[in-house]
């Protein structure tokens, strides 16, 4: 499927712009008249992370004449193994400032601008609106969802991508032409079974394979020449170095795109992907102690039994002292569950509290009525306990 171009050229380029972008004025598909599409788009991109970093640089470097920025976050050091658009100089500062900083150096004719607000159902139409198209680089399935919503309520085009450790997908979605990501995918993954890069983590160069993908495909909508991942996901594997693409049909029956939609306005996408499932929400009330506590039960020498619920290679990262590693996987499975002792309290704890809430839920079901779990897990240790110990 091919599509009309997405961005009506520009009146013209300056002498300066003729010469820094005639590598692309040189190829015929571009040319003079793709370029001034260029200038003339608007591009919003979500999230200035692993995906946008490479994205909003290279649409920088192709002469996207006006670029959105939506991120509320600040760099953070664990950033910089990935998101090449922050530097060390940047580590504390706004994300959506430090990208607009280097895209001033990559090409100053782009006019920035940024949107520090955390992005939600009461901002995101706003937003969205005075954009021809959206880059999605978010790293959360509520984010997602919204995004896609409000592109469909929209009739606004987007590049979807996604990264986890060393495999990316990236696609189009324009339900005006074909699926959306609800017809890929209608419902979020239950909450904890699908984790995060900051759980599992994400090869760096990954984020620009898919970033590039996603900026390839941006330029195809804008300049309408090719065709556009519409109706196909392009699936990557870095380590088998394979790139395939299966075909995504349209869902007659998606809640949002299809023949009776019954998602017509934006909904509590919070609530729609839940941080955490319902059991977990249920079993950490009145069972959630902060990392002080903890630290006052050990120093007291109390009864307890600290179980760490995280995976080998973060327990070898940063650990809580005293706290056995058995990863949630095994209390899953209910392998775990006949080696506890009986005769003490058990105290969970994950990397930031999401883990251990799903685990205590299912302690609380075999019988461990007094077991309770640290909020804000290893990461609050750290910030309250022991900040001398690493984070990632
Ligand atoms: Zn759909």
């Amino acid at each position: 499927m091919s599509l009309p171009p997405l961005v009506e050229p520009a009146a013209e380029l300056s002498v300066d712009e003729v010469k820094r972008y005639s590598r692309h004025l040189i190829i015929p598909d571009v040319g003079m008249t793709g370029q001034k599409r260029l200038k003339n788009a608007k591009v919003l991109v979500v999230g200035a992370g692993g995906l946008g970093s490479p994205a909003l640089l290279y649409l920088a470097a192709a002469g996207v004449g006006t670029l959105g920025i939506v991120d509320f976050d600040t760099v953070d050091e664990s950033n910089l193994q990935r998101q090449i658009i922050h530097g060390v100089a940047d580590v504390g500062k706004s994300k959506a400032e430090s990208a607009r900083y280097s895209i001033a150096q990559v090409n100053p004719y782009v006019n920035v601008i940024l949107h520090t607000d955390r992005l939600d159902s009461s901002n995101v139409m706003e937003i969205f609106a005075p954009y021809d198209l959206i880059v999605d680089g978010t790293d959360n399935f509520a984010t997602r969802y919204l995004v896609n919503d409000a592109a469909v309520l929209l009739h606004k085009p987007y590049v979807w991508g996604s990264i986890y450790r060393f495999d990316g997908q990236a696609s189009v979605f324009w339900a005006d032409y074909g699926p959306c990501y609800r017809c890929l995918y209608p419902e979020p993954p239950p909450p904890g079974m699908v984790p995060s890069c900051a759980e599992g983590g994400v090869l760096g160069v990954l984020c620009a394979s898919i970033g590039s993908i996603q900026v390839n495909e941006a330029i195809k909508l804008i300049t309408g020449i090719g065709e556009p991942l519409a109706g196909r996901l392009m699936i990557y594997d870095a380590l088998e170095m394979t790139y395939r693409s299966v075909k995504v049909k349209k869902d007659p029956e998606c809640a949002v795109c299809g023949k009776n939609p019954t998602v017509t306005e934006l909904i509590d996408y919070d609530a729609f992907c839940g941080a955490v499932s319902e059991e977990a929400a249920e079993a950490v009330i009145g069972s959630t102690i902060t990392a002080r506590d903890l630290k006052a039960m050990q120093d007291r020498d109390d009864n307890i039994y600290l179980i760490d619920v995280r995976e080998p290679n973060e327990y070898e990262i940063v650990s809580i002292p005293g706290a056995t590693l058995i990863p949630k996987g095994e209390f899953l499975s209910g392998a775990a569950l006949s080696d506890l002792p009986q005769d003490k309290q058990i105290v969970l704890h994950c990397k930031s509290g999401a883990r251990s809430a799903e685990v205590l839920a299912v302690l609380k079901d075999a019988g461990f009525k007094d077991a309770v779990h640290v909020g804000g897990g290893v990461l609050a240790w750290v910030s309250q306990i022991d900040p001398s110990l690493p984070t990632y």
